[in-house]
């Protein structure tokens, strides 16, 4: 199915030895830019865009929308 990405990830994994860490990454959305960011486990949740440090899991499918008018 998706074996070019798998080996992607296979190389990226010589890099550090963080065997699991490559499972357990997760998207967060910024909650200043709204960038996607992939966050792993063990890295701090801050934005790779601005910097900012408020993601918003992407899981929640229910996204929290500010929609004062
Ligand atoms: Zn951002």
């Amino acid at each position: 199915m998706d074996s070019t990405r798998d080996q992607s990830m296979e190389q990226q994994n010589k890099d550090g030895n963080q065997a699991a860490a490559r499972k357990s990454a997760m998207i967060y959305i910024c909650g200043e830019c709204h960038q996607e960011n992939e966050i792993k486990a063990r890295d701090p949740i801050r934005c790779r865009e601005c910097g900012y440090r408020i993601m918003y899991k992407k899981r929640t499918t229910r996204m929290i929308v500010f929609d004062a008018r």
